[in-house]
């Protein structure tokens, strides 16, 4: 990293302690920069660096609610305002017991460069609450959802700032946020969350959106050096809402998908994953994935406790969680093979692991732009809300893959320009920080 880079990096880590996960996203960024400032000076002259890295606003608050024994539990609720240059702040809500400010802001700030390599006109934030839907009864996640919504529904509006799902918020969560949001205000601002069911303001293919869009991206690097998915061994983490549509796409496109994950471990089903199996015990059910290698049938194996990464394959997608994929794993990828890694989740590869694909030269997707389809197919909702419309399915996968496309093409122009063929992380960072600094400088000191 740049020596003028430190003073501000020291400043971050001084005004948000104990963020680790904060720290190591704006780290990441800076390592990328160096060459920007060098060419761009204008960008240091107005302190854009120091604005980029504090929040507009952050509210956190308190969310009591009732359990079904009747006894009275109290959870934290956040939204991180991150960036409002773009557009209005946009970027979703993850119910999970590890979820604190530092987690919220780290995915904030992923979140303003994600939304700037869209294209679209969509500034970044983040929010959710250390709630655990897991093991609740429906009453019990309406309750906590309702609760949250009366306190953060005045921080909302779709020109101000709309959220949408992450982990442990999908289409039940945003329903019940949704009808309580409609309840207070006594406004159908269809436009306020996204994420929403198709029949009531919803867009098609934002289910699979982000999964989709992660291979699609994939594919896209795979065909800069003469690969595609066809014939090719896959290895996907996570069992959630990217995972599994990321295992559709990546069958659809000639994929062998062996793995995939939960929080309690992983399945080896050398077969191929039976994806309307998956959903059905994960999206249906809501149980351990142990329970598809139960009913498989097939010689598929549940292996407790441990990561997908040891099982070797040619293409990795990790698509559960941030630091799910470390040194080791990249070791063990590295030895088995691998040719091209695309992050589904939101930094799911330490910086360590990352630095050792890069030195191997095998493909590397970061999340901010492998996993942008889902928010901008959040905003391609935002669109069919404003015009009253609702579109088909083909036309909306039609617009996903022009976008990702565009935004492979982006990252690799961008990293070309900068001396770096082929160097995603950098091509991202930097082509995502000039749209908003840009921006930013625009609309003056604000
Ligand atoms: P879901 O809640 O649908 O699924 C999360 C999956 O990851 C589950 O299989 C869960 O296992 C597993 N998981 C969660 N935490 C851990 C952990 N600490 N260790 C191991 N496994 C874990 O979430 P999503 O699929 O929506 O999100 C996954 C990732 O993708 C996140 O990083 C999110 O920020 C990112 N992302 C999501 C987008 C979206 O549109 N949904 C958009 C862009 C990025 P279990 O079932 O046992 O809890």
């Amino acid at each position: 990293m740049k020596a003028q880079f430190e003073p501000i990096l020291e400043q971050v880590l001084r005004r948000n302690p104990g963020e680790i996960e904060f720290h190591q996203a704006v780290r990441e960024v800076f390592d990328s920069l160096g060459p920007v400032l060098a060419k761009h000076p204008q960008y240091a002259d107005a302190a854009v660096l120091e604005r980029i890295c504090e929040p507009e606003r952050q509210i956190i608050f308190r969310v009591p609610w009732v359990d079904d024994a009747g006894h009275v539990l109290i959870n934290r609720g956040f939204r991180v305002e991150f960036n409002s240059a773009l557009g209005p702040f946009k970027g979703g809500l993850r119910f999970h017991p590890s979820v604190y400010l530092g987690i919220v802001k780290f995915l904030g700030f992923e979140q303003v460069f994600k939304n700037s390599l869209t294209g679209m006109p969509i500034g970044g934030g983040k929010g959710g609450s250390d709630f655990d839907p897991r093991g609740r009864s429906e009453g019990e996640v309406m309750r906590f959802c309702q609760s949250f919504m009366t306190e953060l529904y005045r921080h909302l509006g779709e020109y101000t700032d709309v959220p949408a799902g992450d982990i442990g918020v999908g289409g039940r969560e945003i329903g019940y946020l949704f009808g309580q949001y409609k309840r207070i205000t006594n406004r159908y601002e269809s436009g306020v969350l996204t994420g929403k069911g198709v029949s009531w303001g919803g867009s098609l293919v934002r289910t699979e959106a982000t999964g989709y869009g992660t291979v699609l991206f994939a594919e896209q690097m795979l065909r800069t050096r003469g690969m595609s998915f066809d014939g090719r061994r896959v290895l996907v983490s996570g069992s959630g809402n990217v995972a599994i549509y990321a295992i559709e796409k990546a069958q659809q496109l000639g994929g062998k998908v062996v793995a995939a994950s939960d929080s309690r471990g992983f399945v080896l089903d050398e077969q191929g994953i039976d994806v309307s199996l998956l959903k059905q015990v994960k999206e249906v059910e809501r149980a351990s994935i142990e329970v598809y290698a139960q009913r498989r049938g097939n010689g598929a194996v549940f292996v407790p406790g441990e990561r997908v990464w040891a099982a070797g394959g040619d293409i990795a997608l990790p698509c559960a969680t941030q630091n799910e994929l470390d040194e080791s794993d990249a070791k063990n990828l590295l030895n088995g093979g691998v040719v091209a890694i695309a992050e589904g989740a939101n930094m799911p590869t330490t910086p360590e692991a990352t630095a050792l694909f890069q030195e191997a030269g095998v493909l590397f997707a970061p999340g901010k732009a492998a996993n942008a389809g889902g928010v901008a197919t959040s905003a391609l909702e935002m669109q069919q809300n404003a015009s009253r419309d609702a579109w088909t399915f083909d036309y909306t996968a039609n617009r996903l893959a022009a976008i990702m496309s565009g935004i492979h093409d982006r990252c690799a122009t961008t990293a070309d320009e900068y001396g770096q063929p082929g160097n995603y992380v950098m091509g991202a960072n930097v082509a995502g920080f000039l749209k908003v600094a840009d921006a930013m400088l625009a609309l003056g000191v604000v």
